[in-house]
């Protein structure tokens, strides 16, 4: 008998009228039965978030009050940590280890907005006419749609309903149609946290029809994506109905540039937690390796000793270094894109195959690629999963180009020992986040997002709750004198 999950509307847990069985990856086998929902569904969800924006129970809150709420989500999230994590661990196959450690930091999210939801402050204006007080406001924008892939679905979630129920907006998030088990066993914390109905809603469901009746929705005033860029110009099509604010985090080709001055063996780790970690399926994959010539040979030895190390196993084995791929359909395209790669002239160091030691599951070996050129199929194809490709340089300008070469531009890593080297390669890349000599940290308190295909609009830090209001300004009159002309505007 498999689990059954419910959608969340209106402060209520439901079942679906229609249904999706989600698979676990470890098995191939469905485990549980999800809600699909219907263009009904979307429709009493966004009815629901719409009236809780102007019901006393939520309008009527102070922003501390807001920000109490967050806080408590955020501690009762820690509290469940392990619950959730073992849910998302059999939903998409990634590691115990990965999932337990990320929901209990995501915690810290809801903390962070929930610290900052008081300190949004509006300005009294300088303004240019002795008669008039001027001042702003920053209000909430209204109804997000906040739409999440399959991957890191709660930490993706948080960094869009933080800021938002911050900012007093109310918010019904789409999980993917894909493994979402966790958010919709996470809906049980929001309601447990006290949030008004309607405040939140959790729902799950295709693209068609629920993720396109959501995002054109004329009630929605702004859209948070996060997922694949064909979906996103979906969506800001869909926008033109609504005109909804939008935000989009996209995918990543990421480069990441290892100098001959970097410390090899700290580097090949980060460079192994940077494509390795979750399988690869993390957007900010550093999935191109830009290798000095001087140590290339002596660096990718290492990397491909490491890489052979790696434990694959159960995801759900504390043991396990990677897991399955969440789905079969990435498992086949990746194969597909290691193969025509290496009919194009790569070589497949290590990996590209399925472990023999794993029967049944969407299971792929840690693999590294070698590339005589940036026209390489994997190098240019956004493959989320655990590949490599690597190429080599000889001078900095070299470097900064081959980073360069995609339409992404998500994330960068850089590792060298030189000052003044690492300030012109922060500079010099095209990407909304540069690490320099580490790869893969985050932290509520810092901004993240795309250039390019890889979207705009930013999640984390303060300027990410603003995304989530508009400005109002009031001007005051405060001269008793009448008005001199009303034909001259001054
Ligand atoms: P996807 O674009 O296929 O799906 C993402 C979400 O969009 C799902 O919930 C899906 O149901 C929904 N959707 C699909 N069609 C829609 C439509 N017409 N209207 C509205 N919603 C629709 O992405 P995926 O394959 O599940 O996820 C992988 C992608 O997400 C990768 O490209 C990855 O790089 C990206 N990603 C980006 C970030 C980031 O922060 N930049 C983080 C994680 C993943």
């Amino acid at each position: 008998m498999p689990d059954v999950f419910q959608q969340y509307i209106n402060g209520r847990f439901e079942n679906g009228s229609e249904t999706l069985e989600s698979v676990n990856p470890a098995t191939g086998k469905p485990w549980a039965t999800m809600p699909a929902a219907t263009q009904d569904d979307v429709e009493r969800a966004v009815q629901a978030a719409h009236a809780a924006l102007s019901e006393p129970a939520w309008a009527k809150l102070t922003a501390t009050q807001r920000g109490k709420l967050l806080i408590r989500l955020g501690d009762l999230l820690a509290q469940n940590a392990p619950h959730l994590a073992s849910i998302e661990t059999t939903d998409t196959g990634k590691i115990i280890r990965e999932t337990s450690a990320q929901i209990a930091y995501i915690a810290e999210y809801f903390r962070y907005f929930g610290g900052a939801a008081d300190k949004l402050e509006g300005a009294v204006l300088p303004i240019d006419k002795p008669d008039m007080e001027v001042t702003t406001r920053r209000e909430p924008i209204g109804v997000v749609a906040a739409i999440v892939p399959w991957n890191s679905q709660l930490f993706l979630a948080a960094v869009k309903l933080g800021p938002a129920l911050a900012a007093g907006c109310t918010v019904v998030l789409k999980a993917s149609e894909e493994a979402p088990a966790p958010l919709l066993e996470f809906a049980k914390l929001v309601h447990e946290a006290g949030f008004p109905a309607g405040v939140v809603n959790v729902l799950t469901g295709f693209g068609e029809p629920c993720g396109r009746a959501l995002t054109s929705h004329r009630l929605v005033s702004r859209i948070a994506f996060t997922g694949g860029p064909e979906t996103a110009r979906h969506i800001v099509r869909n926008s033109a109905a609504n005109l909804a604010a939008t935000s989009l985090e996209l995918g990543g080709k990421s480069p990441v540039v290892v100098f001959d001055d970097a410390d090899i063996a700290g580097t090949v780790n980060a460079v192994v937690a940077g494509i390795f970690g979750a399988s690869g399926q993390s957007c900010v994959a550093g999935s191109r390796l830009i290798v000095h010539a001087k140590i290339r040979d002596a660096f990718l030895n290492a990397l491909v000793a490491k890489a052979r190390q790696i434990r694959i196993g159960a995801p759900d084995d504390a043991a396990t270094e990677m897991g399955p791929l969440a789905t079969a359909r990435q498992l086949e395209k990746i194969e597909q894109v290691v193969a025509s790669s290496e009919a194009a002239g790569a070589a497949v160091l290590t990996g590209g195959k399925r472990p023999a030691s794993m029967e049944a599951g969407y299971y792929y070996e840690p693999t590294i690629v070698d590339c005589p050129n940036p026209a390489i199929p994997s190098v240019q194809t956004e493959l989320f999963g655990p590949v490599l490709s690597v190429l080599g340089f000889e001078t900095e300008e070299e470097a900064v180009r081959l980073a360069n070469d995609t339409e992404y531009g998500l994330a960068a890593g850089v590792f060298t020992r030189d000052l003044s080297r690492a300030h012109r390669m922060m500079k010099a890349i095209h990407a909304g986040v540069v690490w320099v000599n580490t790869y893969r940290a985050i932290s509520p308190v810092a901004p993240f997002g795309g250039y390019g295909e890889s979207g705009y609009g930013r999640e984390g830090g303060i300027e990410s709750i603003l995304e989530y209001t508009r400005t109002k300004t009031v001007w005051l009159r405060i001269s008793d004198e009448p008005i001199a002309d009303p034909f001259v505007m001054r």
